[in-house]
């Protein structure tokens, strides 16, 4: 069982990156970033910096940065799709959820197994008009 990708989506859309940091770290709003102390690593002067028009934070003491899910996953030691789940939660998302246990990239190679067969189907078919068609002429001449 999966998340569907459509839920993953409006999760996004719904998530306030500095709503999910601001549970965890106190922040101070400057314009469109926000600032705060790094919960990755010990400060005192803030140097954690949160975007929230792109939707992602950095720290420039430790280097770690990423966005609202990548910082659930890191402070609650979570999986991306409990990250998504408890994002849900907390934004009142219903979550769909498929049986499609397929990775990415399976359904990829999949999509284009077909789009080949698809492809030699018609170039089969293609060849059998042509072939049709040489048959009935050379039965006229
Ligand atoms: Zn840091």
């Amino acid at each position: 069982i999966m998340i569907s990708e459509k839920s993953i989506i409006e999760v996004k859309d719904a998530l306030r990156i500095e709503d999910v940091v601001g549970d965890v770290v106190a922040l101070k709003r400057h314009g469109v970033s926000l600032t705060g102390c790094c919960p990755f690593h010990n400060e005192k002067t803030p140097s954690f910096v949160v975007n929230s028009s792109k939707g992602f934070y950095k720290c420039f003491g430790c280097g770690e940065s990423g966005d609202a899910i990548a910082f659930v996953m890191k402070t609650n030691n979570m999986s991306y799709p409990e990250a998504i789940e408890k994002l849900a939660a907390k934004y009142n998302v219903h979550l769909e959820l498929t049986d499609d246990n397929r990775t990415k990239e399976q359904i990829e190679s999949e999509r284009q197994k077909k789009d080949t067969a698809t492809l030699l189907l018609n170039t089969a078919s293609l060849r059998y008009q042509k072939e049709l068609k040489n048959h009935h002429k050379s039965k006229l001449q």
